[in-house]
Parts: structure tokens; sequence; C-alpha cells
């Protein structure tokens, strides 16, 4: 597998350097505090973080902070802390409203350069402006376009100071909206500046009325921070004609060439089937709904949907806070996502392909734990106390992690329920009466003699005997001991939804609440683990690794990669899993 630092020199994004190739690399991601971040986001701080730090650059983490109406505050501390998760450290961290001033005063520059104009015309009337509902017709110019720069100036203020209501004036940029050859619509006069109804924002306070938009501001600010490489998703590709103008139009960039100024380049966005990306449906998942609906008879039924998951990082959601919690590592995350690589075409990929990049990466990196889900207790008759045994056992068998644990027999372990049989057949391997099965690191087999059974029928206990050890068995199975496991509760995973395509189904009524899986959580409250756990939690919180990706995780032999939960205490430990062992059969 390639080491994540390979996208940085060859292929796409070495092109994109080798286009500006200079000294002091600069680079920043840009988001909008307005929501959680996803895997999707993942690729764009691998690329934006990574990208400065291959060429000994900076980065910064910008909050592009400029839409009042939609952003809180437990935004902004999120996406920091996923930052450093992943082992950035922004050179800075900077809001697009430390700008505020600086963008006003270049907005009122541009008026005087001809560049901009307040305009009053509608939504529609803008569109008619831009060829009407499909854009084919003749482009023309409102009479606001031609009004005196001065003029402008004064209107402008005046948006300012608050003498307009949201949609009565905004500032448009004087672009290419009269030229017929222009056949870019993000070069058709866009609003720059715009009055905002719910004003208040979180750090400028009441201070502005109208605030810049994205075309305006992200590119000022990218010449004001001194970026140099501007990289961004593709949906931006069209509107690069538009950065790039504004910034020759302020003098913060030289026309047809790269030399000064920010230069933006484009990577396909990464995008991930099989879920729930979008915030506004996560929302929905997060805390449920309420629907109504109107029957026949006129009256309107109201249907309240619950919540699907316990929170923004519910384990079966792909947030970023998500996948932390489920376990997955943060270096794996950046594997897969330099495995994926960078272009800049869109890369799609189905849950299965990065489970299987982690698992590869936990494999080489976890220690292995016996676990049983779902425990039934074996006596081993003939294994007297003085045949206690204790093992050291290493962390893994073929040594790629280093370590060893100390595990111990007695006369009575837990096996999983579904490695015993009542009945035996000749194609069955495991535990039977009168058939005998291995136990992982133990030098003897057992064979089962009886077993009990409560009112309802289920196996309470299984009597067996040790297995000569001339008598070797065909499969071997996990196993804990009695009286030194750990009592866990283990949630196992598989996807949300019963289709593989989601973001289909109804998000506008409700109907999504139909297709929910029932198995996507598995709860095994009565799980047992080895003693060894508690030394794996112990080492970990004794040597807190310098990163924030200090979780205990550990492959449970013929079950699953876990990890322990985030809000586990030492008497309640609850395991996550993070992935399968193999590729799932179904769900
Ligand atoms: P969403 O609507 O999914 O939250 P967004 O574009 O509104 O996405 P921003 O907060 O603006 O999210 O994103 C910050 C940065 O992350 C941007 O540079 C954006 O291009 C990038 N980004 C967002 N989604 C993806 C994705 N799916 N793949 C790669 N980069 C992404
Ligand atoms: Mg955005
Ligand atoms: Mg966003």
């Amino acid at each position: 597998s390639k080491e994540p630092t390979s996208i940085f020199s060859e292929g796409w994004l070495k092109r994109v350097y080798e286009e500006k190739p200079v000294k002091d690399v600069r680079t920043r991601f840009p988001p909008e505090p307005n929501g959680y971040l996803h895997i999707g986001h993942c690729k764009a701080i691998a690329v934006d973080f990574g990208f400065a730090k291959h060429h000994n650059g900076a980065c910064n983490l910008r909050y592009d902070d400029t839409n009042p109406e939609k952003e809180e505050e437990k935004y902004f501390t999120s996406i920091l802390d996923i930052v450093k998760w992943l082992g950035f450290e922004p050179a800075k961290v900077t809001y697009s409203s430390d700008c505020f001033d600086k963008l006003y005063e270049l907005a009122e520059e541009l008026i005087t350069k001809d560049g901009a104009y307040v305009c009053h015309c509608t939504r529609e009337e803008i569109n008619m402006q831009r060829g009407g509902p499909d854009n084919r017709g003749k482009r023309y110019a409102c009479d606001h376009r031609a009004r005196p720069i001065e003029e402008s100036i004064t209107e402008f203020r005046a948006m300012r100071d608050g003498r307009y209501q949201a949609g009565e004036a905004f500032l448009r940029m004087k672009q290419k909206l009269t030229d017929a050859d222009e056949g870019n619509p993000q070069m058709w006069d866009l609003p720059a500046y715009r009055v905002v109804k719910e004003n208040h924002h979180h750090r400028t306070g009441d201070k502005w009325r109208i605030y810049p938009t994205y075309d305006f501001t992200h590119c000022i600010v990218d010449a004001l921070e001194g970026v140099t490489h501007s990289l961004c998703t593709v949906e931006f590709r069209q509107s690069r004609i538009s950065y790039d103008w504004l910034l020759e139009k302020l003098d913060m960039k030289v026309p047809k060439s790269d030399k000064r100024g920010p230069m933006q380049r484009e990577f396909g966005r990464l995008s991930v089937g099989g879920t729930i990306l979008s915030k506004r449906r996560i929302l929905q998942l997060v805390e449920g709904t309420t629907v109504e609906k109107k029957k026949e008879d006129g009256t309107i039924e109201t249907r309240k949907i619950a919540p699907a998951v316990r929170g923004w990082d519910d384990p079966r959601l792909f947030t970023m806070v998500a996948l932390r919690r489920r376990g997955i590592p943060a270096k794996a995350m950046l594997n897969f996502v330099a495995e994926l690589g960078v272009t800049d075409a869109l890369t799609e990929i189905e849950p299965p392909r990065l489970e299987s990049s982690i698992r590869k990466h936990l494999e080489r990196t976890v220690p292995r734990q016996m676990l049983v889900l779902d425990p039934i207790k074996v006596v081993i008759e003939d294994l007297a106390a003085e045949d206690e045994q204790e093992m050291t056992v290493p962390y893994d068998p073929k040594g790629t992690i280093p370590g060893e644990r100390r595990v111990k027999i007695g006369n009575a372990v837990y096996i999983d329920r579904s490695d015993f049989r009542e009945e035996d057949d000749p194609d069955y391997f495991r535990l039977a009466p009168n058939k005998a099965v291995g136990l992982y690191n133990v030098p003897f087999a057992i064979r089962a003699t009886s077993f009990s059974k409560d009112e309802n029928g289920n196996v309470t206990e299984i009597k067996a005997v040790k297995v000569p050890a001339t008598e070797k068995p065909k499969a071997y199975i996990q196993w804990v001991d009695v009286t030194t496991a750990v009592h866990v509760t283990a949630r196992l995973y598989n996807s949300l939804f019963k289709t593989e395509s989601p973001n289909t189904l109804d998000w506008k009524t409700g109907g999504w609440a139909d297709d929910l899986n029932p198995n996507s959580e598995i709860i095994y409250g009565k799980a047992v683990v080895e003693r060894g756990i508690q030394d794996l939690i112990k080492q970990n919180s004794l040597n807190p690794s310098g990163s924030s990706d200090a979780l205990v995780r550990f492959q449970a032999l013929r079950t699953a990669y876990f990890c322990v939960d985030i809000e586990s205490t030492e008497d309640s430990i609850v395991l996550n899993q993070i992935v399968s062992l193999r590729e799932d059969k179904g769900k």
C-alpha cells in the first residue's frame, strides 16, 4: 500500500505544485462551521494540510463564517478537534469574519473601480436578466448597472447602515453579464454583499447587517492570508474564473498569471455510497422528526418518527466524530485517502472499500484478545485445581505487533453459544456431545460429555473432559476463563439502512424510517473478554501516545475488531465493533 505522502510526490497534486513551485507553500482548509465534518471532509483535510506539510509549508484552519444564520459554536470546536485528531496542527486558526472590515473596504474599492453596483432587482428579475429559466435567452443589464459610482457608494453605505431590509438591495459585481460570449454563469454579475435578516454573528455580534458572499470572500481572504495554492473541490471549477476576476480587479493578482496571489485548483470529491452525509438528513436521524400526512377524509395525521441513532457520533454514521468513536484509527483514515488517490475526478466508494482498508491497517497494528459474545459455561471436569495453567501468549502470533499477555485457564471456561451443538454432525467440527474441539493457546482439547438446559430450552452449562494430546482437534475456538473473565457489553454494527442507496429514500415525509435496518446495531450485554483487556486499558492510560488517537483497539479472535468505547468506565466496559474480520457475507 502507498505511503500517505506519495499522493503529493506524484500525479495530480505534484503537477499542481509544479504549476506554482514556490518555496513558502501556504494552504487552508476552509469549512463552513455549520455542521459536523464527514468522511468527505477527511479528504479535503488530508489534501490541504498534507500538501503544505509535504512542501514544508503552512496550512491554516479557516472557519468560513460568513453566514450568521447557520453557524454554531459547537461546530467550531468539533472541527478543530477532528483536524488535530487526524494529526495536523493548523499554522493558524483564522476566521473569514476577521476580515469583515477589510472586505468592506475592498467592496467600496471595487465599486470605485466600477467593478460593482448596488442592485434592487428581485430574484425573478435577475433570472430574466440571466437569460430566463433555461439561461438561453438574451442576457441584459438592469438600470442599476449603469448608475453612477457615487450613487452605488451611497447606497452601499445605506445597506451597511441598516436602511434596507433583506432582499431590498444587494451589492452586485459588474462582471460580464452583458457580454454575449461569456457562457460561464459565474461571470453573470454575482452578488458580493447581501442584507441578512438574522444578522447576529457569533463573533462580530450586531456590528454588521450586511454579509459578504462566498464568491466575494473566499478569494480575497485567500489573498489576505497569503495562500499560494487554494485547493478546493471540483464544484468550484466554474468559480475559478470569478475568483481570478475579482482578485485582478483589486490588484491582488496579475492577469493570466499565477505568479502573484493565490492559485485555485480543484480536486474530485469523495463520495461514500450506502450512507447519508447530508447535514439536514443526518439531523433527522439524530433528532427524529414529525411529519404530517393528509388522509383521504381530509384530516391530518401526524407521525412521530423516533431518532434512528444516538447522536452525531453514533458509530453507524459517517461523520468524522462517528468514525472516530467507532474506533477507526486516524492513520487508517489518512491511508485510505492516499490509497484512493487524488485527481480531479470524483471518487465514489462503497463502505466495504473503506472497511477493507481499515482492516488491513488494524491487522498490522492491534493486539489479539479472546472475547466471547454470547457465553456458555463449560466445566472441564477432569481438570484438577493443580492443573490450572497460566500461559504466556504473544499479542500477535505472527509477531508483527510486539508484546505478550498472560492467559489463565481454570476448570471452567466460557465459549460462544454458536460454537456448541446439541447434536453432532459429521460435517461439524466444533464442540458437541462426544466431539472434541481445540481451545486457542491451550495444550489440550476438550470433549463435551453432557449439557443442561433451562425451561426455555437454552443450553446453560456444558460438561467436558480433556482430550489426550495425541488426538488432534479439527478446529480451534476462542474461550475465556470464568474466574478471571472481564464482563463487557459489545456492540456490533451493520448498515443503518436496508437499501444500498439511502439517498434515494423519501426524506421529505419520513419514508426513510421504513427502511431502517433493525439489525444495524446488535448489542451483546453479557459478553466476556480475557482479563488482558484490563492491561491494555491501563497501558493506554499510562502512556497517552501524545496523539489524540489513543483508543484501546484489539482483534477479538474469530469475532471482529473492537475498540473500547470512549464512555466506558472501569466497571462498565463497552466495546464498539470497528470492522468485521472479513468482508461481510451480508447484513
Ligand atoms: P457539505 O455540504 O457536504 O457539508 P460543504 O462543501 O458545504 O460540504 P464545507 O464546510 O464548505 O462543506 O467544506 C470545507 C471543505 O471541505 C471545502 O473545501 C470542500 O470543498 C471540502 N469538502 C466538502 N465535502 C467534500 C467531499 N465530499 N470530498 C472532498 N472534499 C469535500
Ligand atoms: Mg460549503
Ligand atoms: Mg459544509
